[in-house]
């Protein structure tokens, strides 16, 4: 998943970067609201980090301007006690939850999911298709009652094919949502890693789960299931 960090406090905004990438997040930081704003309308995320008081443009402008161009990406506004009035702004200002500075870390993780999750209408951590579990909480999946013993990457690829089981993904999608931007890509690793998790995910079963579109993508789905 990826993640725009939106915060002007460089040394905050750079330990939570790292800290969100150990629990697999792919972070774009900036540290100001125009730059944030030119990121938010031109890139793919799957949530937004936005602290209220920023150079340039303020989160709550920010927001606003975002929300009226037509991106829905959940935004999670960040802030501080003595800004608390502007929890209600940012409410009417199209925000999808609140995160408090001083931060509780792994509350900002769970806040994080849940806002993601919510927005792709699973609001379950466990997401389960067939006999196929995926915990978002604790980043497990199983089949069948078994651990598929996952690296963090193959867990990336297979929550982002879950959360969006209902449709076909592209290549490009997957670059665009697992790859920072900067990333320099050889896109051939989206077939070692599709690879690796239908070797993980399917080997030994007799309903496969992970399907390849040719020329559309993957998709992670039952498909022998009425829908
Ligand atoms: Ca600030």
């Amino acid at each position: 998943m990826r993640l725009l960090l939106v915060e002007d406090e460089k040394p905050l905004a750079k330990v939570l970067k790292k800290g969100l990438e150990e629990q697999g997040f792919t972070v774009e930081l900036s540290f100001d609201g125009e730059d944030g704003l030119f990121l938010a309308q031109n890139y793919a995320f799957d949530v937004i980090l936005l602290d209220i008081m920023l150079p340039n443009i303020n989160g709550l402008e920010l927001l606003q301007t975002l929300r009226k161009s037509g991106v829905e990406t959940p935004v999670l506004m960040v802030t501080a006690k003595r800004e608390m009035h502007d929890k209600v702004t940012g409410l009417e200002s199209g925000a999808d939850d609140y995160i408090s500075k001083p931060f509780d870390f792994p509350e900002v993780v769970a806040r994080i999911r849940s806002a993601i999750r919510r927005s792709k209408g699973k609001p379950m951590p466990v997401v389960e298709i067939a006999d196929l579990a995926i915990d978002t909480n604790t980043r497990v999946a199983m089949r069948a009652g078994q651990a598929l013993g996952l690296s963090s990457k193959e867990y990336d690829y297979l929550e982002y094919l879950a959360l969006n089981h209902q449709r076909v993904v592209s290549r490009n999608e997957l670059l665009d949502h697992l790859y920072s931007a900067s990333y320099d890509f050889d896109s051939n690793i989206i077939d070692v890693y599709i690879s690796n998790l239908r070797r993980k995910v399917d080997r030994g079963f007799d309903r496969k789960l992970i399907h390849t579109l040719r020329g559309a993508g993957y998709r992670l789905a039952n498909l022998g299931e009425k829908a």
